[in-house]
């Protein structure tokens, strides 16, 4: 089994873990009923619909 060389420092090691700071990105799609953005397999935030069907009242923001 390869072994690193050298013991990597402090401060490289913060540099490594920090490169993957804010790297989270939700994916969305459209949703099929309304076609406002949100996540797969979740409830709609602006119709509630889920799979076909109303599962949440949603209420008029305007
Ligand atoms: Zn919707």
């Amino acid at each position: 089994m390869a072994v690193p060389k050298c013991k990597k420092s402090k401060s490289k090691k913060q540099m490594r873990k920090r490169s993957h700071k804010g790297r989270e990105i939700i994916a969305t799609r459209p949703c099929p009923q309304c076609g406002a953005a949100g996540q797969s397999h979740r409830v709609c935030s602006a119709c509630g619909y889920y799979a076909g069907r109303q599962v949440l009242t949603v209420e008029a923001a305007d």
